[in-house]
Protein backbone atom coordinates (compact mmCIF):
# COMPACT_ATOMS: atom_id res chain seq x y z
CA UNK A 1 0.00 0.00 0.00
CA UNK A 2 1.39 3.52 -0.89
CA UNK A 3 -0.18 7.16 -0.57
CA UNK A 4 -0.42 6.63 -4.27
CA UNK A 5 -2.51 4.01 -3.57
CA UNK A 6 -4.75 5.25 -0.60
CA UNK A 7 -6.47 7.92 0.47
CA UNK A 8 -5.64 7.83 3.87
CA UNK A 9 -4.48 10.51 6.13
CA UNK A 10 -1.25 10.35 8.40
CA UNK A 11 -3.24 9.93 11.21
CA UNK A 12 -5.24 6.84 9.48
CA UNK A 13 -2.26 5.12 8.81
CA UNK A 14 -0.30 5.63 12.21
CA UNK A 15 -3.98 3.76 13.78
CA UNK A 16 -3.73 0.77 11.87
CA UNK A 17 -0.30 0.86 11.89
CA UNK A 18 -0.48 1.00 15.99
CA UNK A 19 -3.22 -1.60 16.21
CA UNK A 20 -1.51 -4.40 13.73
CA UNK A 21 2.25 -3.83 13.99
CA UNK A 22 4.31 -4.69 16.30
CA UNK A 23 7.56 -2.82 15.79
CA UNK A 24 11.52 -3.71 16.40
CA UNK A 25 13.34 -2.60 19.42
CA UNK A 26 10.62 -0.66 19.97
CA UNK A 27 8.40 0.34 23.02
CA UNK A 28 4.97 0.09 21.68
CA UNK A 29 3.23 1.59 23.82
CA UNK A 30 5.25 4.92 23.42
CA UNK A 31 5.16 4.32 20.05
CA UNK A 32 1.39 4.36 19.49
CA UNK A 33 1.14 7.51 21.99
CA UNK A 34 3.21 9.61 19.41
CA UNK A 35 2.31 7.81 16.33
CA UNK A 36 4.95 6.13 13.88
CA UNK A 37 6.48 8.40 11.43
CA UNK A 38 5.23 7.15 7.71
CA UNK A 39 8.32 7.12 5.38
CA UNK A 40 6.55 7.22 1.54
CA UNK A 41 9.33 7.11 -0.37
CA UNK A 42 13.45 8.22 -1.04
CA UNK A 43 15.65 9.43 -3.55
CA UNK A 44 19.38 9.82 -3.14
CA UNK A 45 19.62 10.72 0.46
CA UNK A 46 16.60 11.66 0.75
CA UNK A 47 13.09 10.95 2.46
CA UNK A 48 9.47 11.80 2.44
CA UNK A 49 7.14 11.28 4.90
CA UNK A 50 3.32 10.89 4.35
CA UNK A 51 3.05 14.75 5.90
CA UNK A 52 5.65 16.08 2.45
CA UNK A 53 8.58 16.46 5.00
CA UNK A 54 11.92 15.98 3.24
CA UNK A 55 14.34 14.83 5.52
CA UNK A 56 18.03 13.55 5.08
CA UNK A 57 18.32 10.09 5.59
CA UNK A 58 22.02 10.40 7.71
CA UNK A 59 21.70 6.72 8.96
CA UNK A 60 21.29 5.05 5.18
CA UNK A 61 18.09 4.04 6.52
CA UNK A 62 19.49 1.04 8.75
CA UNK A 63 23.32 1.95 7.61
CA UNK A 64 23.02 -0.36 4.87
CA UNK A 65 21.84 1.99 1.67
CA UNK A 66 25.65 2.56 1.00
CA UNK A 67 24.57 3.55 -2.94
CA UNK A 68 21.06 6.02 -2.11
CA UNK A 69 18.22 5.75 -2.65
CA UNK A 70 16.62 5.18 -6.23
CA UNK A 71 18.78 3.71 -8.26
CA UNK A 72 16.83 1.97 -11.48
CA UNK A 73 19.52 -0.07 -12.51
CA UNK A 74 19.00 -1.83 -9.42
CA UNK A 75 15.15 -2.08 -9.93
CA UNK A 76 15.59 -3.56 -13.56
CA UNK A 77 18.07 -6.10 -13.08
CA UNK A 78 16.14 -7.22 -10.34
CA UNK A 79 12.73 -7.46 -12.09
CA UNK A 80 14.59 -8.91 -15.22
CA UNK A 81 15.71 -12.05 -12.42
CA UNK A 82 12.41 -12.57 -10.94
CA UNK A 83 10.69 -12.53 -15.29
CA UNK A 84 13.40 -15.21 -15.36
CA UNK A 85 14.01 -17.15 -11.82
CA UNK A 86 12.29 -15.15 -8.92
CA UNK A 87 13.32 -18.74 -6.95
CA UNK A 88 15.28 -21.56 -6.73
CA UNK A 89 17.65 -22.96 -4.25
CA UNK A 90 21.44 -23.77 -3.74
CA UNK A 91 20.86 -27.47 -1.85
CA UNK A 92 21.30 -30.07 -3.25
CA UNK A 93 24.24 -29.96 -5.66
CA UNK A 94 22.13 -27.15 -7.61
CA UNK A 95 23.67 -23.55 -8.05
CA UNK A 96 22.17 -20.70 -10.39
CA UNK A 97 23.42 -17.42 -12.41
CA UNK A 98 23.51 -14.61 -9.75
CA UNK A 99 24.46 -17.47 -7.28
CA UNK A 100 27.71 -18.53 -9.18
CA UNK A 101 28.88 -14.51 -10.05
CA UNK A 102 27.66 -12.91 -6.77
CA UNK A 103 30.45 -15.59 -5.27
CA UNK A 104 33.30 -15.01 -7.81
CA UNK A 105 32.20 -11.06 -7.57
CA UNK A 106 33.16 -11.17 -3.52
CA UNK A 107 36.12 -13.15 -3.86
CA UNK A 108 37.01 -9.95 -6.18
CA UNK A 109 36.31 -7.23 -4.16
CA UNK A 110 37.44 -8.95 -0.35
CA UNK A 111 40.60 -8.87 1.17
CA UNK A 112 43.59 -11.22 -0.95
CA UNK A 113 43.09 -14.33 1.56
CA UNK A 114 39.11 -14.44 1.29
CA UNK A 115 38.16 -16.84 -1.53
CA UNK A 116 34.74 -18.52 -0.49
CA UNK A 117 31.25 -17.44 0.40
CA UNK A 118 28.60 -19.20 2.02
CA UNK A 119 25.24 -17.05 1.78
CA UNK A 120 22.83 -15.77 4.23
CA UNK A 121 19.78 -13.72 4.19
CA UNK A 122 20.87 -10.96 7.11
CA UNK A 123 23.70 -10.00 9.27
CA UNK A 124 21.99 -11.94 12.25
CA UNK A 125 22.23 -15.23 9.63
CA UNK A 126 25.55 -15.04 9.15
CA UNK A 127 26.76 -14.55 12.60
CA UNK A 128 24.54 -17.62 13.40
CA UNK A 129 25.88 -19.40 10.55
CA UNK A 130 29.45 -18.14 12.03
CA UNK A 131 28.69 -19.63 14.97
CA UNK A 132 28.17 -23.53 13.64
CA UNK A 133 30.81 -22.57 10.99
CA UNK A 134 33.67 -22.36 13.40
CA UNK A 135 32.70 -25.24 15.69
CA UNK A 136 32.27 -27.35 12.44
CA UNK A 137 35.88 -26.73 11.70
CA UNK A 138 37.44 -27.35 15.00
CA UNK A 139 35.77 -30.25 15.47
CA UNK A 140 36.51 -31.76 11.58
CA UNK A 141 40.05 -31.38 13.03
CA UNK A 142 39.21 -33.78 15.82
CA UNK A 143 38.84 -30.47 18.30
CA UNK A 144 35.69 -30.50 19.06
CA UNK A 145 36.78 -29.01 22.67
CA UNK A 146 37.53 -25.73 20.53
CA UNK A 147 34.34 -24.43 20.79
CA UNK A 148 33.67 -21.20 23.17
CA UNK A 149 33.34 -18.14 21.12
CA UNK A 150 34.62 -14.91 22.40
CA UNK A 151 33.27 -11.47 21.86
CA UNK A 152 32.71 -8.32 23.22
CA UNK A 153 30.46 -6.08 25.80
CA UNK A 154 28.08 -3.64 23.96
CA UNK A 155 28.73 -5.34 20.52
CA UNK A 156 25.85 -6.02 18.18
CA UNK A 157 25.68 -8.92 16.14
CA UNK A 158 21.91 -9.44 15.18
CA UNK A 159 18.78 -10.00 17.07
CA UNK A 160 18.50 -14.16 16.52
CA UNK A 161 19.10 -16.42 19.50
CA UNK A 162 23.01 -16.81 18.33
CA UNK A 163 23.46 -13.38 16.75
CA UNK A 164 22.07 -12.17 20.22
CA UNK A 165 24.24 -14.28 22.67
CA UNK A 166 27.54 -13.25 20.50
CA UNK A 167 26.57 -9.52 21.24
CA UNK A 168 26.86 -8.17 24.99
CA UNK A 169 23.79 -5.62 24.92
CA UNK A 170 22.78 -6.39 28.51
CA UNK A 171 19.46 -5.67 28.11
CA UNK A 172 18.42 -8.16 25.46
CA UNK A 173 20.08 -10.65 27.27
CA UNK A 174 17.85 -9.37 29.84
CA UNK A 175 14.85 -11.17 27.38
CA UNK A 176 14.64 -14.91 26.41
CA UNK A 177 17.68 -16.06 29.18
CA UNK A 178 20.37 -14.52 26.87
CA UNK A 179 23.31 -15.65 26.14
CA UNK A 180 23.61 -19.21 24.92
CA UNK A 181 26.52 -21.35 26.39
CA UNK A 182 29.52 -21.01 24.88
CA UNK A 183 30.10 -17.51 24.58
CA UNK A 184 32.02 -15.34 26.86
CA UNK A 185 32.32 -11.39 26.93
CA UNK A 186 35.19 -9.28 27.12
CA UNK A 187 36.06 -5.43 27.55
CA UNK A 188 35.24 -3.45 24.32
CA UNK A 189 37.88 -0.73 23.13
CA UNK A 190 35.66 2.16 24.00
CA UNK A 191 38.04 5.05 25.73
CA UNK A 192 35.77 7.79 26.01
CA UNK A 193 33.22 5.93 28.06
CA UNK A 194 36.29 3.57 29.99
CA UNK A 195 39.07 4.88 29.16
CA UNK A 196 39.76 7.12 32.15
CA UNK A 197 42.98 8.73 32.54
CA UNK A 198 44.66 6.17 30.15
CA UNK A 199 45.94 7.42 26.81
CA UNK A 200 43.66 5.64 24.20
CA UNK A 201 47.21 3.89 22.92
CA UNK A 202 47.15 2.43 26.35
CA UNK A 203 43.46 1.22 26.85
CA UNK A 204 43.65 -0.15 23.49
CA UNK A 205 46.32 -2.50 24.19
CA UNK A 206 44.89 -2.70 27.60
CA UNK A 207 41.24 -4.02 25.97
CA UNK A 208 43.25 -6.06 23.42
CA UNK A 209 45.16 -7.85 26.05
CA UNK A 210 42.04 -8.62 27.61
CA UNK A 211 41.23 -11.50 25.42
CA UNK A 212 44.95 -12.73 25.76
CA UNK A 213 44.17 -13.13 29.55
CA UNK A 214 40.60 -14.29 28.60
CA UNK A 215 42.52 -16.97 26.44
CA UNK A 216 45.27 -18.27 28.91
CA UNK A 217 42.17 -18.40 31.73
CA UNK A 218 40.01 -20.66 29.56
CA UNK A 219 42.51 -22.52 27.44
CA UNK A 220 43.19 -21.75 23.99
CA UNK A 221 42.27 -25.66 23.46
CA UNK A 222 38.77 -24.17 24.80
CA UNK A 223 39.03 -20.94 21.61
CA UNK A 224 37.53 -21.51 18.64
CA UNK A 225 37.01 -17.93 17.66
CA UNK A 226 37.05 -14.27 18.33
CA UNK A 227 34.09 -11.90 16.76
CA UNK A 228 34.20 -8.03 17.15
CA UNK A 229 33.23 -5.24 14.66
CA UNK A 230 36.01 -3.31 12.97
CA UNK A 231 34.38 -0.57 14.64
CA UNK A 232 31.01 -1.05 16.85
CA UNK A 233 28.34 -0.03 15.28
CA UNK A 234 24.95 -0.43 17.10
CA UNK A 235 27.34 0.18 20.30
CA UNK A 236 27.59 3.86 20.16
CA UNK A 237 30.05 3.70 16.69
CA UNK A 238 32.96 2.67 19.15
CA UNK A 239 36.07 3.75 17.16
CA UNK A 240 38.96 1.37 19.11
CA UNK A 241 42.50 3.13 19.50
CA UNK A 242 44.97 2.21 16.77
CA UNK A 243 46.74 -0.53 18.61
CA UNK A 244 43.70 -2.21 19.35
CA UNK A 245 43.14 -4.55 16.46
CA UNK A 246 46.76 -5.65 15.65
CA UNK A 247 47.19 -6.78 18.95
CA UNK A 248 44.11 -8.92 18.86
CA UNK A 249 45.20 -10.33 15.59
CA UNK A 250 48.98 -11.35 17.44
CA UNK A 251 47.02 -13.01 20.02
CA UNK A 252 44.37 -14.90 18.14
CA UNK A 253 47.68 -15.95 15.97
CA UNK A 254 49.80 -17.28 18.37
CA UNK A 255 47.20 -19.22 20.12
CA UNK A 256 45.45 -20.81 16.86
CA UNK A 257 42.09 -18.74 17.45
CA UNK A 258 40.08 -17.85 14.36
CA UNK A 259 39.46 -13.82 13.61
CA UNK A 260 36.18 -12.95 13.35
CA UNK A 261 35.34 -9.45 11.85
CA UNK A 262 31.55 -8.31 11.80
CA UNK A 263 31.56 -6.16 8.42
CA UNK A 264 27.75 -6.15 8.93
CA UNK A 265 27.97 -2.13 9.11
CA UNK A 266 31.57 -1.57 8.03
CA UNK A 267 31.46 -3.74 4.81
CA UNK A 268 30.88 -2.24 1.44
CA UNK A 269 33.08 1.91 1.82
CA UNK A 270 31.86 3.02 4.94
CA UNK A 271 35.38 3.24 6.67
CA UNK A 272 36.36 4.50 3.14
CA UNK A 273 38.54 0.53 2.37
CA UNK A 274 35.91 -2.06 1.01
CA UNK A 275 36.33 -3.60 4.69
CA UNK A 276 37.00 -2.28 8.23
CA UNK A 277 39.26 -4.63 8.68
CA UNK A 278 41.43 -3.31 5.53
CA UNK A 279 40.84 0.24 7.41
CA UNK A 280 42.32 -1.17 10.50
CA UNK A 281 45.53 -3.26 8.71
CA UNK A 282 44.24 -6.70 9.88
CA UNK A 283 43.53 -10.56 8.26
CA UNK A 284 40.67 -12.23 9.23
CA UNK A 285 40.00 -15.49 8.92
CA UNK A 286 36.16 -15.46 8.73
CA UNK A 287 33.86 -11.87 7.93
CA UNK A 288 30.10 -11.76 8.42
CA UNK A 289 28.60 -9.88 5.63
CA UNK A 290 24.93 -8.12 4.73
CA UNK A 291 23.43 -4.82 4.35
CA UNK A 292 26.03 -2.71 2.22
CA UNK A 293 26.47 -6.22 0.20
CA UNK A 294 22.78 -5.05 -1.82
CA UNK A 295 22.57 -1.17 -0.18
CA UNK A 296 19.20 -2.60 0.77
CA UNK A 297 17.50 -3.06 -2.01
CA UNK A 298 17.00 -6.65 -1.24
CA UNK A 299 17.67 -8.81 1.83
CA UNK A 300 21.18 -10.58 1.62
CA UNK A 301 24.04 -11.41 3.23
CA UNK A 302 27.04 -13.97 3.57
CA UNK A 303 30.06 -15.55 5.05
CA UNK A 304 33.45 -14.81 3.74
CA UNK A 305 35.89 -17.47 4.14
CA UNK A 306 39.51 -18.11 3.88
CA UNK A 307 40.78 -20.56 1.39
CA UNK A 308 42.27 -22.14 4.76
CA UNK A 309 38.95 -22.34 6.47
CA UNK A 310 36.66 -23.33 3.22
CA UNK A 311 39.47 -26.63 2.62
CA UNK A 312 38.80 -27.63 5.93
CA UNK A 313 34.90 -27.59 5.58
CA UNK A 314 34.51 -28.42 2.47
CA UNK A 315 36.71 -31.71 3.34
CA UNK A 316 34.54 -32.09 6.11
CA UNK A 317 31.74 -33.93 4.69
CA UNK A 318 27.82 -32.43 4.96
CA UNK A 319 28.16 -29.40 6.50
CA UNK A 320 24.18 -29.17 8.14
CA UNK A 321 23.37 -25.67 7.52
CA UNK A 322 21.41 -23.75 5.22
CA UNK A 323 18.62 -21.12 4.62
CA UNK A 324 16.03 -21.40 1.92
CA UNK A 325 16.97 -18.15 0.95
CA UNK A 326 20.43 -18.88 1.13
CA UNK A 327 21.47 -16.63 -2.50
CA UNK A 328 17.90 -16.20 -3.69
CA UNK A 329 18.67 -15.22 -6.98
CA UNK A 330 16.89 -11.47 -6.94
CA UNK A 331 18.96 -11.03 -3.85
CA UNK A 332 21.88 -12.12 -5.22
CA UNK A 333 21.24 -10.66 -8.69
CA UNK A 334 20.48 -6.65 -6.63
CA UNK A 335 23.85 -7.87 -4.33
CA UNK A 336 25.84 -7.65 -7.93
CA UNK A 337 24.40 -4.67 -9.49
CA UNK A 338 25.02 -2.69 -6.05
CA UNK A 339 28.73 -4.05 -6.10
CA UNK A 340 29.11 -2.82 -9.92
CA UNK A 341 27.75 0.43 -8.93
CA UNK A 342 30.17 1.05 -5.76
CA UNK A 343 32.80 -0.48 -8.53
CA UNK A 344 32.00 1.93 -11.57
CA UNK A 345 31.58 4.93 -9.62
CA UNK A 346 34.64 4.22 -7.51
CA UNK A 347 32.29 5.42 -4.36
CA UNK A 348 34.39 4.04 -1.97
CA UNK A 349 37.75 5.64 -3.18
CA UNK A 350 35.59 9.12 -2.88
CA UNK A 351 34.64 8.68 0.47
CA UNK A 352 38.68 7.98 1.52
CA UNK A 353 39.72 10.71 -0.38
CA UNK A 354 36.95 13.04 -0.85
CA UNK A 355 33.87 13.03 0.47
CA UNK A 356 35.00 11.17 3.81
CA UNK A 357 37.65 13.82 4.57
CA UNK A 358 35.39 16.59 4.02
CA UNK A 359 32.82 15.64 6.00
CA UNK A 360 34.90 14.48 9.33
CA UNK A 361 36.29 18.08 8.78
CA UNK A 362 33.18 19.32 9.84
CA UNK A 363 31.98 16.67 12.32
CA UNK A 364 34.83 16.93 13.73
CA UNK A 365 34.50 20.47 14.12
CA UNK A 366 31.29 19.65 16.38
CA UNK A 367 33.17 18.86 19.04
CA UNK A 368 33.80 22.37 19.85
CA UNK A 369 30.24 22.43 20.90
CA UNK A 370 29.07 23.18 25.28
CA UNK A 371 27.26 19.97 25.25
CA UNK A 372 29.93 17.36 22.93
CA UNK A 373 32.91 15.90 24.51
CA UNK A 374 34.11 14.15 21.51
CA UNK A 375 33.28 14.23 18.08
CA UNK A 376 34.52 11.10 15.94
CA UNK A 377 34.46 9.81 12.79
CA UNK A 378 36.07 7.26 10.31
CA UNK A 379 35.39 7.20 6.64
CA UNK A 380 31.34 7.90 6.91
CA UNK A 381 30.68 6.70 10.05
CA UNK A 382 30.80 8.63 13.20
CA UNK A 383 29.52 9.63 16.53
CA UNK A 384 29.13 12.77 18.57
CA UNK A 385 29.63 12.39 22.71
CA UNK A 386 26.86 14.29 24.91
CA UNK A 387 27.82 15.49 28.00
CA UNK A 388 26.82 18.36 30.41
CA UNK A 389 30.83 18.46 31.18
CA UNK A 390 33.39 18.09 28.66
CA UNK A 391 36.48 17.85 31.13
CA UNK A 392 34.98 15.19 32.99
CA UNK A 393 32.90 13.01 30.51
CA UNK A 394 30.07 12.85 32.94
CA UNK A 395 26.61 11.69 32.00
CA UNK A 396 23.52 13.67 32.99
CA UNK A 397 21.67 12.65 35.95
CA UNK A 398 18.91 10.46 35.55
CA UNK A 399 15.85 13.14 35.59
CA UNK A 400 17.16 14.93 32.56
CA UNK A 401 16.35 11.90 30.48
CA UNK A 402 17.78 10.02 28.19
CA UNK A 403 19.66 13.50 26.02
CA UNK A 404 20.52 11.32 22.97
CA UNK A 405 16.66 10.58 22.70
CA UNK A 406 16.19 14.26 23.25
CA UNK A 407 18.40 15.42 20.44
CA UNK A 408 17.73 12.59 18.18
CA UNK A 409 13.62 14.45 18.20
CA UNK A 410 15.51 17.70 17.35
CA UNK A 411 17.01 16.42 14.72
CA UNK A 412 13.96 15.07 13.21
CA UNK A 413 12.41 18.26 13.48
CA UNK A 414 15.41 19.77 11.45
CA UNK A 415 15.08 17.44 8.59
CA UNK A 416 17.66 15.22 9.77
CA UNK A 417 17.37 11.23 10.97
CA UNK A 418 20.49 10.93 13.45
CA UNK A 419 20.31 7.69 15.76
CA UNK A 420 20.96 7.75 19.61
CA UNK A 421 22.53 5.17 22.02
CA UNK A 422 22.20 6.19 25.51
CA UNK A 423 23.98 10.26 25.14
CA UNK A 424 25.58 9.63 22.00
CA UNK A 425 24.52 10.75 18.40
CA UNK A 426 25.48 8.46 15.64
CA UNK A 427 25.49 9.59 11.72
CA UNK A 428 26.29 7.34 9.26
CA UNK A 429 24.84 8.89 6.07
CA UNK A 430 25.02 7.00 1.89
CA UNK A 431 28.28 7.07 0.54
CA UNK A 432 27.21 8.96 -2.79
CA UNK A 433 26.10 11.74 -0.36
CA UNK A 434 27.41 15.17 -1.78
CA UNK A 435 29.33 18.16 -0.86
CA UNK A 436 26.19 20.53 -0.48
CA UNK A 437 24.25 17.29 0.79
CA UNK A 438 27.12 17.51 3.71
CA UNK A 439 27.10 21.32 4.25
CA UNK A 440 22.76 21.01 4.89
CA UNK A 441 23.50 17.54 7.38
CA UNK A 442 26.04 19.43 9.37
CA UNK A 443 23.45 22.75 9.67
CA UNK A 444 21.02 20.87 10.76
CA UNK A 445 23.38 18.77 13.28
CA UNK A 446 24.57 22.37 14.80
CA UNK A 447 20.97 23.24 15.23
CA UNK A 448 19.79 20.53 17.00
CA UNK A 449 22.84 20.41 19.28
CA UNK A 450 21.83 23.83 19.98
CA UNK A 451 18.35 23.51 20.79
CA UNK A 452 19.16 20.21 23.26
CA UNK A 453 21.61 22.24 24.72
CA UNK A 454 19.23 24.87 25.79
CA UNK A 455 17.04 22.09 27.09
CA UNK A 456 18.93 20.27 29.25
CA UNK A 457 21.94 22.54 29.80
N1 LIG B 1 26.15 -7.35 12.87
C1 LIG B 1 26.23 -6.02 12.97
C2 LIG B 1 27.57 -5.38 13.21
C3 LIG B 1 25.09 -5.22 12.85
O1 LIG B 1 25.18 -3.90 12.98
C4 LIG B 1 23.86 -5.86 12.58
C5 LIG B 1 22.64 -5.05 12.43
O2 LIG B 1 22.59 -3.88 12.70
C6 LIG B 1 23.82 -7.24 12.51
C7 LIG B 1 24.98 -7.97 12.65
C8 LIG B 1 22.53 -7.95 12.28
O3 LIG B 1 22.12 -7.78 10.98
P1 LIG B 1 20.58 -8.03 10.57
O4 LIG B 1 19.78 -6.97 11.25
O5 LIG B 1 20.63 -7.92 9.07
O6 LIG B 1 20.22 -9.39 11.00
Amino acid sequence: MTLHQTNLTTAELRAIDAAHHLHPFTDTKGLNAEGARVIVKAKGVHLWDSDGNQIIDGMSGLWNVNIGYGREEIVDVVAQQMRELPFYNTFFKTTHLPAIELSRLLAEVTPPQFSRVFFTGSGSESNDTIIRMVRHYWAAQDKPGKSTIIARKNGYHGSTIGGASLGGMTPMHAQGGLPIPGIVHIAQPYWYAEGGDRSPEEFGLWAARELERTIDELGADTIAAFIAEPIQGAGAVVIPPATYWPEIQRICRERDILLVSDEVICGFGRTGEWFGCEYFGVQPDIMAMAKGISSGYLPIGGVMVTEKVAEVIANAGDFNHGYTYSGHPACAAAAIANIKILREEKIVERVKSDIGPYMQKQWLALGDHPMVGEARMVGLIGALELTPNKKTRASWPVETGTVGLIARDFSFQHGLVMRATRDTLIIAPPLVISHEEVDALIAAAKKTLDDSWAEVK
